[in-house]
């Protein structure tokens, strides 16, 4: 038998890059994942190889109704919830004297209201059930980084948001915990400038980008019942890196 056998999870953004890891991971170990992202039909492809009776599922989190009526169609498809993982995020770095309200709209949205309807609608499913693991992404970047006061702001809210609905939900048997990945190879990073991605490596005392597969595995152990006594936590994956 495998941890996550007979369990099943939602994961946003999970069409590629870390989530794509992270629904890989999960479904490995037993878990049916439900790939939930804009691109629907790489969300798609993502649940086909991860196999198990995975779905793709096309879901925009920074829409309310949209969420409630995706976390509704999850409990009738599988019949429950028993894994949240919200990974869906985006950046749009400029200066502070040069952010556009778009770009600071843009990514609370997306980053820290979507995080807040996932868990406010699957929250409500999983309290009926008194049983749930949650897990956040939220990023190194929350202690603060240079061209991302939105980024950072919204990961910083993940990080509150998850400790007190960790707080909140843990008479219900519901654990939620956040992961910050530090510096992770995927089209998000992929996208700078060279000289500042040399610059990151430089950063990281193992000498390496970390890979989706190296936040995932850290998401499945949360999500599994060796991790029944850990909640409210933050989980830093970055290979030592520190902001
Ligand atoms: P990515 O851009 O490669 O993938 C993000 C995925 O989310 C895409 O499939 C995209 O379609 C989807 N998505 C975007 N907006 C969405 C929305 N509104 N609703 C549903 N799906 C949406 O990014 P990634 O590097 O894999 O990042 C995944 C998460 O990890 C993000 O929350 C990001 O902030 C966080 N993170 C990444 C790094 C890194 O180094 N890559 C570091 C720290 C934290």
């Amino acid at each position: 038998s495998k941890p996550l056998d007979g369990k099943v999870a939602l994961v946003t953004g999970a069409a590629r890059g870390i989530g794509r890891g992270i629904a890989l991971v999960l479904a490995e170990r037993g878990a049916t994942v439900v790939v939930a992202d804009m691109d629907a039909d790489q969300a798609s492809a993502t649940a086909e190889a991860a196999g198990n009776g995975s779905t793709g599922l096309a879901l925009n989190v920074a829409d309310r109704e949209a969420v409630d009526a995706a976390v509704a169609e999850v409990v009738e498809r599988h019949g429950k919830i028993d894994i949240l993982v919200n990974n869906a995020g985006i950046n749009r770095d400029a200066m502070l004297w040069k952010m556009t309200d778009e770009q600071w709209d843009d990514v609370i949205a997306v980053d820290l209201s979507g995080v807040f309807y996932m868990c406010r609608a699957v929250g409500a499913h999983m309290r009926q059930q008194k049983y749930g693991r949650i897990v956040n992404i939220s990023s190194a970047s929350w202690m603060g980084n240079i061209g991302q006061t939105n980024y950072a702001a919204a990961k910083a809210g993940v990080v509150g948001l998850t400790r007190s609905i960790a707080k909140e939900l843990a008479r219900s048997q519901i654990t939620a915990n956040a992961i910050c990945p530090g510096f992770i190879e995927t089209d998000m990073t992929r996208g700078m400038p060279e000289n500042l991605f040399a610059a990151q490596l430089d950063k990281i005392p193992l000498q390496r980008a970390g890979q989706p597969e190296d936040v995932a595995r850290v998401v499945a152990f949360l999500a599994s019942d060796d991790a029944a006594y850990v909640t409210g936590e933050v989980v830093n994956v970055g290979g030592g890196y520190k902001l």
